[in-house]
């Protein structure tokens, strides 16, 4: 019979298990489940560790898989610890900077995204500017294309490979083999620029978030 909660209590929104690293520290993690088919573990910038499961996966499988990445949990934990260090020193960004991030996008952008499609032959739609945490860019089916904000400081080749990477999928709706022969076409350097996000772009949004409180 399920436990009855207290006033006071909320629910838990997700429930979490625990394992020992093999340095013997104990690091929980929060369960996630959906309707994906394979696991996945990632540490969030803020140190939290999430086990993605399928739906019905037991808990024992679950633990399982997690157990089973506890030494690469460790490094992760770490890399992200300093990552935040240094983040710490870095200036926040504020609602003022996105503001004037916002207005220096549609200055900027709508120039160099002509620039690259006409080099390309593609066309593209509509073009909207957000500060995103969760993405660089986006494509829609029918052609209309986001960028997020946070790009206008990172350096320019940077910004001119999320541009390519977007025109990239009017031809190629995929991450396909197809579609990466594409981008190294117009980019041949894409893949700078691909490792500087991932290492620098989780700084850019910790920033930013850091900005909002
Ligand atoms: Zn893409």
């Amino acid at each position: 019979m399920p436990r009855a909660l207290r006033k006071d209590e909320n629910p838990p929104r997700h429930p979490t298990g625990s394992l020992t690293t093999p340095s013997g520290e104990t690091i929980s993690y929060t369960i996630y489940r959906s309707r994906r088919r394979t696991f996945a573990i990632m540490v969030r910038p803020s140190g939290e560790v999430l086990v993605r499961a399928p739906q019905r996966a037991s808990e024992w499988r679950i633990q399982s898989f997690a157990e089973a990445h506890a030494a690469w949990l460790e490094t992760a934990l770490a890399k992200a610890a300093a990552r935040k260090t240094v983040s710490d020193g870095l200036p926040p960004i504020t609602a003022d900077d996105l503001k004037q991030l916002k207005k220096s996008a549609r200055q900027i952008l709508p120039a160099r995204v002509a620039h690259q499609a006409a080099r390309m032959g593609v066309t593209y739609g509509k073009l909207s500017f957000r500060a995103q945490r969760t993405r660089w860019g986006s494509c829609s089916s029918v052609g209309n294309l986001s960028f997020n904000i946070l790009l206008l400081l990172a350096p320019k080749e940077v910004l001119d490979y999320v541009i390519i990477h977007e025109l990239c999928h009017r031809r190629h709706m995929d991450h396909s083999p197809a579609f990466w022969r594409e981008v190294e076409r117009y980019c041949p350097d894409w893949r700078t620029s691909y490792a500087w996000l991932k290492e620098q772009g989780p700084y850019l949004i910790d920033r930013m978030e850091r900005g909002r409180n």
